[in-house]
């Protein structure tokens, strides 16, 4: 299916910066109706063949560059549950790339010239959103040990404890990529995204943009969602327990039910930077605006990046913290 402008005919695309449908031929606002819905392999607008290729949910006509939705790749099984539409469109995509690295001087003369910047791709990368409940039990031996003086004499008192932590917590909205292309710790540094901006999936947002359907399903992936987890719910535990001189734990055990899995697509900025015949990705989250990413010739070769990095990406809720302490 592709969106064309009731007024002119142009492909009518969704605007960041509007938050609105636009037509950029006529400046028509909310001007969009679909056409052209079932499985397609030539161009909606201009009949030209369709390079499509295996994951892809959208397109764009070679010929005459109107965004073209995939029928059958976002629906039934491929229907995304959740979107989070661009909040930061192209121009201003490329002046935050631009103002992080003005100052370094090592970045290449043709870094970001203006011929090269149609490289610079809107994206909707697919993720699963997993919702868990934590159950933590935890038992150990702890001690509490207190000195003093008093004349010549020190005295030592150590307390001994029975330690114990019943603790209920929710996980909500856990992400994990389900692009093959999309390298995983560059995603994971793409995060946070703010979750409470997600709607309810709707076609419109794709148009003027690249999308994927996923590449692997949730099962699958699950085991990056349940690690980062099973490691958060620990610190939270570590969290509830300090104040002992000593603590030897005699059990613990932390148990996790997925409650839920979101099927989402979710806002990226890929600029492509072709040097000395290599490729250098950038990229920028389409809703925050944090830039990843290394020039070539970057003295460091370790990602950098911009914003704020959060420790707690997605949202814990404690709903029940048992504390038991018997002397
Ligand atoms: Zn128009
Ligand atoms: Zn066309």
């Amino acid at each position: 299916m592709l969106f064309r402008c009731e007024n002119c005919g142009g492909n009518v695309i969704y605007s960041p910066e509007k938050g609105k449908m636009y037509c950029p031929h006529c400046d028509g606002i909310d001007s969009g109706k679909i056409e052209g819905t079932g499985i397609r392999t030539e161009c909606v607008n201009c009949g030209a063949p369709l390079e499509i290729k295996e994951y892809n949910s959208t397109c764009r006509c070679g010929y005459c560059g109107s965004y073209i939705i995939l029928d059958e790749r976002v629906e039934g099984e491929y229907k995304p549950h959740l979107v989070l539409p661009f909040k930061i469109g192209r121009k201003y995509a490329v002046e935050l790339l631009k103002n992080e690295f003005k100052s370094r001087i090592f970045t290449p003369g043709t870094f970001l010239e203006e011929s090269t910047l149609e490289e610079m791709k809107g994206m909707y990368v697919p993720f699963w959103l997993y919702d868990y409940k934590a159950d933590i039990d935890y038992s150990g031996k702890g001690t509490k040990v207190r000195v003093w003086s008093s004349g010549n004499t020190e005295y030592t008192e150590t307390s001994y404890f029975r330690v114990k932590r019943n603790m209920g917590i929710d996980f909500r909205k856990v992400p994990a990529d389900a692009s093959i292309e999309m390298p995983d710790d560059v995603m994971d540094l793409m995060e946070p995204f703010e979750y409470n901006a997600l709607e309810e999936f709707q076609e419109k947002y794709l148009s003027g943009f690249y999308g994927e359907i996923y590449n692997e399903g949730a099962d699958k992936l699950e085991e990056r969602a349940y690690g980062k987890v099973q490691k958060d719910a620990d610190s939270l535990l570590m969290e509830t327990l300090g104040g002992y001189t000593s603590l030897v734990p005699e059990h613990k055990n932390i148990r996790l039910d997925r409650k839920d899995v979101s099927y989402t697509l979710l806002p990226v900025w890929r600029y492509l930077y072709k040097y000395q015949g290599k490729d250098y990705p950038f990229y920028v989250n389409g809703q925050t605006g944090k830039v990843i990413g290394a020039t070539p010739v970057s003295r460091k070769k370790v990602i950098v990046y911009s914003g704020t990095v959060l420790a707690a990406v997605w949202t814990a809720l404690a709903f029940f913290i048992g504390i038991l302490e018997i002397l």
